[in-house]
């Protein structure tokens, strides 16, 4: 049943994605059980979450990313324990696919950083890569990297599992309640305002609006270069043609993907966009099926029967913004994922949780994602993206 709107709350979380509900769950964790969870939709029905394949990679070319995933892929492996769910992990692993001396460069280093964080990765020859995946056009290729332990999770079972854990601790999620306002006394926020006039006093508010953070904190005033980035993917009938099992196979030129769903394929169509349309167009199903078809010539013979549009919450600089602007101590930014936030939400929880409860990050030294290395110009590139802009 719907809960009423509170009048005030310790916490006041904007965002029900797997961000939101993995924050709310790490405050229950810690003890902290006056948490409101404020959803302008239906929890799970839109944002990024909603359109998510449930990847988890270790191959990225930041150390903070790098072992945001690792420590994340415990606390997945572990998920049994602390949620009493079995999450059917499929150990595909990833691979990606280098046809530019640049691309390969960046493999190569990530090889060196990976190797360093003791979470080796293997470099293939383009004929090492056709020895184990015969289905792949190698031609034009200069290497792949491959992850074996690497694959996917189902990110709604992952959602549901944080929201109803919070809500078994006493959290609050409430649905078409849309932040339209903040209130503010100096360097705090005092409460929210909701679209229809409703205020709630709060201690903190977290940011979790994913691609619409940055609008969210817009409204505090702040400058938060978060965007929507469009990404299409296509889905295909029963395809048997090339093994059920395989890597998600990743194009880094042109953010082309591929991977095994059931019986068919979800094949990674073009991004680019920034803009909020759910609009599937017939040039993007073009371009997924002529990319598909040069990687994959068997897929010649395969037929595309959906589609859809999901949004990415973009950063310039394709890392996360975790924490709060001094001029605004007690706004927690948690958002900006830039395409890995799912694989990244436990590691999120906690280190909001440690912020609120203890003042402080501490699982991991959070410096870099600070929201004001956009305005001082100082940021951390991540190249390996499943996108391209
Ligand atoms: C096609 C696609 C595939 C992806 N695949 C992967 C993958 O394999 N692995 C991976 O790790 N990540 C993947 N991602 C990225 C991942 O889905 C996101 O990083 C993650 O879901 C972000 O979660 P979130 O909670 O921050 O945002 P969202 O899920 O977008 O949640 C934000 C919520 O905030 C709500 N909201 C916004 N504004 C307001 C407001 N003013 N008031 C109240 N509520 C508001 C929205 O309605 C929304 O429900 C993928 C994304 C897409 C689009």
């Amino acid at each position: 049943m719907q809960k009423e709107l509170p009048s005030k709350a310790n916490v006041v979380i904007i965002g029900s994605g797997v961000i939101g509900a993995g924050i709310a769950c790490q405050l229950i964790k810690r003890g902290i059980d006056d948490v409101v969870v404020l959803e302008q939709g239906e929890i799970g029905a839109q944002g990024a979450t909603s359109k998510c394949i449930g990847g988890l990679r270790t191959q990225f070319s930041t150390a903070i990313n790098i072992r945001f995933s690792l420590i994340s892929r415990e606390v997945f492996r572990n998920f049994k324990e602390q949620f009493g769910i079995d999450l059917n992990f499929r150990p595909y692993g990833y691979l990606f696919l280098a046809t530019r001396e640049k691309e390969w460069s960046v493999l190569l280093d990530t090889s060196r950083l990976m190797t360093r964080l003791k979470t080796p990765l293997e470099l293939f020859t383009p004929q090492e890569v056709a020895q184990q995946w015969p289905f792949l056009d190698v031609k034009d290729l200069v290497g792949g990297s491959y992850t074996k332990d690497d694959g996917f999770y189902d990110p709604h079972t992952v959602l549901w599992a944080y929201v109803k854990k919070a809500r078994l601790g006493g959290a609050v999620f409430i649905e078409g309640a849309k932040i339209g306002g903040v209130l503010r006394s100096g360097k705090k926020i005092t409460g929210v305002e909701t679209t229809k006039g409703h205020q709630i006093k709060t201690e903190f508010v977290v940011n979790a609006a994913g691609p619409w953070a940055g609008q969210v904190a817009a409204l505090a005033g702040l400058d938060l270069p978060i965007e929507p980035l469009r990404r299409h993917l296509f889905f295909t009938d029963t395809f048997e043609e090339i093994p059920d099992v395989f890597p998600m196979v990743f194009d880094l030129n042109s953010g082309w993907y591929m991977k095994r769903e059931g019986k068919g394929l979800i094949l990674g169509g073009p991004s680019g966009e920034r803009s909020f349309s759910n609009d599937v167009n017939f040039d993007a199903e073009e371009w997924t099926a002529i990319e598909s078809i040069r990687r994959v010539p068997a897929l010649e013979r395969s037929r595309i029967i959906r589609g859809w549009v999901g949004h990415y919450e973009l950063t310039p600089d394709h890392h996360a913004v975790i924490g709060a602007f001094p001029e605004l101590e007690n706004f927690i930014c948690a958002a900006g994922f830039s395409g890995h936030g799912f694989q990244h939400s436990p590691i999120t929880g906690m280190l909001v949780a440690e912020l609120i409860t203890e003042g402080r990050a501490k699982t991991e030294d959070i410096y870099p994602l600070r929201p004001t290395r956009f305005r001082e110009d100082n940021l951390i590139h991540e190249p390996i993206t499943a996108f391209r802009e």
